[in-house]
């Protein structure tokens, strides 16, 4: 391995075919791999439903898989080399995964938000002691993390968190609870913001810091969702000791730490492609479903599916251009929070079309292959719609900072009808 920003994009093309040839199964061809409608897996969900076995055991292959690219100096490619980073530019990583993308490899899915939202919260605000304590151990996969934001009373308007942190010394006693923590019953770290000032306007007396998810006062409990699985849980804190080394930021300064890490999650939600594409809904599954119910001369159904597909091309590619600037160090612009909003828009439309193609094949198990499967994917979108910030409030930054419409009075807002009642009391 070659550790160096010199390494041409074509060397270092070269470096990582050896390594896939090396330590994975390359994928059949296209031509073999081609989609035949009632053959192999019907799986299409959003939220996998698994069992806690098997979710150990894909776990512990990824855990695997991400080690070996890190001892290979490839699990971190744009990364400082302090870290284990290579330092390489955007166009190393993309090869990357151009590359990797032809080889079987496990899902890396479990550490989506560790990777993508807090490990670069850590690196901006994070300080000696947990760059060192993380970075490396969390790109090499010994680490998943997960995001401890929401509460019970604070989603949308997160600058509502109650849960406190208490200074003890040179510690923080941290107590209360969060919820829809996605991945908690795996994570190792969290991301945590806390009231540290009840008595300061509440977006300035929050903090921010890293918590073991295995210190004693930490209790996750899982959370069925209506898909079947428990992909997320709440989390309870009974005055668990977090050091004062592993707070990001400064104290009381927690709002302007979640911003970044907020901006990362949704330009990484935007990125995706919803598993349209090269995913387990991909074009040429729908196209076999037309053909399969006869509906494929179907004109508004073929329109449809057209525009929709159009539509998760450009959303996906409006919200790699969010990630490419985050990465690359700048600020990404509305196109952060278009990307969000066009996913959940196009997964919309999808999961219309695909009820509308199924019908009542989708309410109800009779066994046949490709119908009911579809159903955790029909009902893991609202959750889509909600993560990462909700359809509503993407429109309101869009209207707001993009279109220069005026700002949408939130709940701590002073009410124009209060001002009205004032006047007409005075
Ligand atoms: C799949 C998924 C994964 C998640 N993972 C995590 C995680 O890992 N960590 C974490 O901390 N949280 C996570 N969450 C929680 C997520 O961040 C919240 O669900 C989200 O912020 C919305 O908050 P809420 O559920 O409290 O809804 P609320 O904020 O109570 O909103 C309720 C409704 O009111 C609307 N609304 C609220 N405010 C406004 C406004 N100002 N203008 C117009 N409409 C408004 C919303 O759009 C929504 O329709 C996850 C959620 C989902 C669905």
């Amino acid at each position: 391995m070659s550790a160096s920003s010199e390494v041409s994009v074509e060397d270092f093309e070269t470096e990582v075919r050896s390594f896939l040839e090396a330590n994975a199964q390359e994928k059949r061809s296209l031509e073999e791999k081609k989609f035949v409608w009632g053959e192999g897996d019907d799986a299409v969900a959003i939220f996998e439903e698994i069992d806690p076995d098997e979710e150990r055991r894909n776990l512990a292959d990824a855990k695997r898989w991400r080690a070996a690219r890190f001892d290979a100096g490839l699990g971190w490619i744009t990364g400082p080399t302090e870290y284990g980073g290579r330092a390489l530019s955007q166009a190393h990583e993309r090869a990357y995964a151009r590359l990797e993308a032809g080889y079987e490899t496990p899902d890396m899915g479990f550490f989506g938000i560790g990777l993508g939202m807090v490990a670069p919260t850590i690196l901006a605000h994070g300080t000696d002691v947990t760059k060192d304590a993380y970075l490396r151990s969390m790109h090499r996969g010994d680490l998943v993390g997960c995001q401890l934001f929401s509460e019970p009373g604070a989603g949308s308007d997160l600058a509502g968190v109650e849960t406190r942190a208490v200074r003890d010394g040179d510690e923080w006693l941290i107590s209360g609870q969060k919820v829809w923590t996605s991945g908690a019953q795996y994570s190792d770290v969290g991301e945590v913001i806390c009231r540290t000032d009840p008595d300061q306007p509440k977006h300035r007396g929050m903090t921010a810091f890293v918590v073991d998810m295995h210190a004693p006062g930490v209790e996750v409990r899982p959370l069925r969702q209506m898909t079947g699985g428990a992909s997320f849980n709440e989390v309870f804190f009974e005055e668990v000791r977090v050091p004062d080394d592993h707070r990001l930021g400064d104290v009381n300064d927690g709002w302007r730490v979640a911003l970044t890490t907020l901006m990362n999650e949704r330009a990484s939600i935007g990125s995706g492609s919803g598993g349209m594409g090269s995913g387990v809904a991909s074009i040429d599954r729908l196209a076999a479903m037309l053909r399969h119910f006869g509906k494929d001369d179907d004109p508004v159904l073929r329109d449809e599916l057209t525009r929709i597909w159009i539509g998760f091309q450009v959303g996906k590619l409006t919200g790699q251009r969010a990630a490419d600037k985050i990465k690359a160090g700048q600020l990404p612009g509305p196109e952060m929070s278009i990307g969000k909003l066009a996913l959940t828009h196009n997964l919309t439309a999808l999961s219309e079309w695909t009820s509308r193609v199924l019908g009542p094949r989708v309410t109800a198990d009779t066994g046949e292959w490709g119908t009911y499967a579809w159903a955790e994917y029909i009902l893991g979108t609202p959750g889509m719609r909600l993560g990462g910030g909700t359809d509503e409030v993407m429109r309101n930054i869009v209207g707001e900072r993009v279109l220069g419409l005026p700002k949408d009075p939130g709940i701590d807002s002073k009410s124009p009808f209060r001002d009205l009642k004032a006047r007409a009391s005075s």
